[in-house]
C-alpha cells in the first residue's frame, strides 16, 4: 500500500502565530492552533486503519520541537521535519539541541534548503547545490548520521531541483505537488505531498491520509490553476498564489 505525505508547518497555541516559523500574513496561513491540530491528528487516526501515512512538517520552526513532536509522540506516531538550517538558533526557530533530541525521539530530521531561497527552481545550479548539499552536511554534523531526506521551499519544484538534491546526497525528496505517484531522478526519490492550512477542516487531512479521491482532486485542481500561474512568471505566481488562497 502506498504511503501518502501531508504537509505541515508549524503548530502554535492561542494563535500566536509569530511564535513559530516564518513571520508574515503569507506564512501564517500555513500554520494550525494546538486544538486544530489535534483534532487533525484525531481524525487522521480513525481514518487511515492500516494505511501509512507521512506527516511532514516545513522550516523548522520552534514549534516542532515545543509541540509537534510530542503530540505526534502520544499517538505513537513519528514526524518528518524539514529545518531551514541558516535559521537555526533564531527566534522562532528550532536551535541545535532540539534538532538533535527530535532525532534522538526518533522523528525524522531533513533539509528544507539552508536559506529558504525565495524561488528554488531560479537560482543558478551551483547555488542550488549547496543550498542542499550545506544544509544536509550541517544536519548530519548535528545528528550524528547521514541525512537524505529533504523538501522544497516554497513548492517552487523542478526536475533540476531533484538532480541538484540528489548530487548532494539526498536520497528522498518531497514536493508540494499534490499527488500520491512518485518517480525517481538521479537515483533520488521524488514524493508529492498535501498541503493543510489553517481553516481546513480534520476531515481534509484525514482524507488525504485516508487516499480519499475528493479532497485530493480538489487539491490537484488548485494545484493546476497555481501551476499555470508559476509558468507566466514566478513573480505573478507569488501575487497569484495570494489572490487563490483568498478565495480558497
Ligand atoms: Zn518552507
Amino acid at each position: 500500500m502506498k504511503a501518502l505525505a501531508v504537509m505541515y508547518h508549524d503548530v502554535v497555541e492561542n494563535g500566536n502565530y509569530s511564535a513559530s516559523g516564518f513571520p508574515g500574513p503569507g506564512a501564517d496561513r500555513y500554520k494550525l492552533d494546538r486544538l486544530e491540530f489535534a483534532r487533525h491528528l484525531q481524525a487522521i487516526r480513525e481514518a487511515i486503519r492500516n494505511q501509512p501515512v507521512l506527516l511532514t512538517f516545513d522550516d523548522g520552526g520552534v514549534s516542532a520541537h515545543e509541540r509537534i513532536a510530542g503530540m505526534l509522540e502520544e499517538f505513537g506516531w513519528r514526524g518528518h521535519f524539514f529545518v531551514t538550517t541558516d535559521f537555526l538558533g533564531l527566534p522562532g526557530f528550532l536551535d541545535v539541541e532540539q534538532v538533535r533530541d527530535l532525532d534522538r525521539r526518533g522523528h525524522v530530521v531533513g533539509s528544507h534548503s539552508a536559506s529558504h531561497p525565495a524561488r528554488m527552481s531560479q537560482i543558478p545550479w551551483e547555488r542550488m547545490v549547496s543550498e542542499w548539499r550545506d544544509s544536509r552536511e550541517y544536519l548530519a554534523k548535528i545528528v550524528g548520521h547521514p541525512v537524505e531526506f529533504a523538501s522544497v521551499p516554497g513548492g517552487f519544484y523542478s526536475r533540476k531541483v531533484a538532480r541538484a538534491a540528489a548530487q548532494a546526497g539526498i536520497r528522498t525528496l518531497f514536493t508540494s505537488e499534490p499527488t500520491a505517484s512518485e518517480h525517481i531522478v538521479d537515483g533520488c526519490r521524488v514524493l508529492g505531498r498535501y498541503v493543510v492550512q489553517r481553516g481546513m477542516g480534520p476531515e481534509w487531512s484525514a482524507g488525504f491520509a485516508a487516499g480519499r479521491v475528493l479532497p485530493r482532486f480538489r487539491q490537484a485542481l488548485l494545484w493546476k490553476t497555481k501551476q499555470a500561474a508559476k509558468v507566466v512568471s514566478g513573480g505573478l505566481y507569488l501575487r497569484a498564489r495570494e489572490a487563490i488562497l483568498k478565495k480558497a
